[in-house]
């Protein structure tokens, strides 16, 4: 058994999962084996939607591959990330005793689905310090090795801090981890991040997956179309655990058309435009009054402090602007996320703040 097999749970090692009748590999003209509907639906232009889909569309499985770089083998298209991180907390985690670590103040999600499987949740807080609002990846190592984690979850770039964590790190992370967790970097905002991803990492460290998503850069959140990649084998066990028929053909095709090379060249200008106002808003924001703290950011969202959160939040909302209140999360009690729009967005951002300065 491969050292990555040995940390998925022990009775799902041989699970073969639901059988579908489309995955079996028989030929024929007539298909009358998975009771669909002999007539497409009249909504249904072209009868595309009328039989059930293949469970990993090859050419939008091909396509992803292409875009990051690795296997068809070693990548699973899913429901959003959300999906897989769900399916690697169940895959790995033995409830009651394999846990997973977390850094907050990070995404939820992966919180909830621990919660769901009833795997214990150690948590390692990101750190403060000048360069920002980092994970401490010492910390991590220790608390993975002393408490018996079996994911340890790396949001990179981290929603909401807007940190990323150098590759190296997260290598020496995943050596230092090796046969005992799986260390899982979740890139949801890579697109608009500098560096590489670490994805290129998976050649040396099978204990690393990586979680990608057409949600963010691609603009396809509707479409819940994410992806874990990583060990082959691994990949295998979680398409194991996955529902039937993951990937709607609506939306297998819809990214398909995303993910060709006109629709590329059109997010990487999107992309830079975001990464272009990033630095304009964050400017602006700093020299706004009542703004304590900018964090740089590598995603499409800005972390700011303010000495009235409160204020900023209901003067941002007067004008229309909702952002993202993060004062319940830990370590943000006077914090706002806020996502970078188009620049007109953004100009309004910046006028109700300064609005509110005119005011008071
Ligand atoms: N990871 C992070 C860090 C996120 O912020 C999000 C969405 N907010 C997700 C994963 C989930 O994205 P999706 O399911 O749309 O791919």
């Amino acid at each position: 058994m491969s050292a990555v097999l040995s940390l998925v749970r022990p009775d799902l090692r041989g699970f073969a999962g639901y059988k579908s009748a489309r995955s079996e590999a028989l030929q024929g003209d007539v298909w009358l084996n998975a009771n669909e509907s002999a007539w497409p639906n009249p909504a249904d232009g072209q009868g595309r939607s009328r039989r059930y889909p293949d469970p990993q569309p090859p050419a939008l499985r091909a396509r992803l591959a292409q875009l990051y770089g690795v296997g068809p083998e070693q990548l699973l298209v899913g429901r959003g990330s959300d999906e897989a991180i769900d399916l690697l907390v169940r895959a790995l985690c033995v409830p009651g005793q394999d846990a997973i670590v977390v850094t907050p103040p990070v995404f939820g999600m992966y919180a909830v689905c621990a919660r769901l499987q009833g795997a214990p949740i150690i948590e390692v807080p990101l750190r403060e310090s000048d360069a920002g609002l980092a994970a401490d990846l010492d910390a991590i190592r220790e608390a993975a090795l002393g408490q018996g984690a079996k994911l340890v979850f790396l949001c990179s770039p981290s929603n909401p801090a807007g940190s990323a964590i150098p590759l190296d790190e997260v290598a020496a992370l995943a050596r230092a981890l090796e046969g005992r967790a799986l260390v899982v970097v979740d890139e949801a905002y890579g697109e608009f991040a500098d560096g590489p991803s670490a994805t290129t990492l998976l050649d040396d460290h099978a204990n690393i997956a990586v979680l990608r998503t057409l949600s963010k850069a691609h603009a396809l959140a509707a479409a819940r179309i994410g992806v874990v990649i990583g060990d082959a084998e691994l990949v295998a066990v979680l398409q194991r655990c996955q529902a039937p028929y993951p990937v709607p053909t609506p939306c297998a095709d819809l990214a398909l058309e995303a993910l060709s090379d006109a629709a590329l060249a059109q997010t990487r200008e999107r992309v830079a435009s975001v990464r272009s106002e990033r630095s304009r808003l964050q400017a602006a924001l700093e020299r706004t009054p009542g703004v304590r703290r900018v964090y740089p950011s590598q995603g499409n969202y800005l972390l700011a402090r303010f000495d009235d959160a409160e204020g900023a939040f209901r003067a941002l909302l007067a004008a229309g602007v909702v952002v993202r209140d993060q004062r319940a999360a830990p370590q943000l009690g006077d914090a706002l996320r806020i996502t970078i729009g188009s620049p007109a967005q953004n100009d309004r951002v910046i006028a109700a703040l300064d609005v509110r300065e005119q005011a008071a």
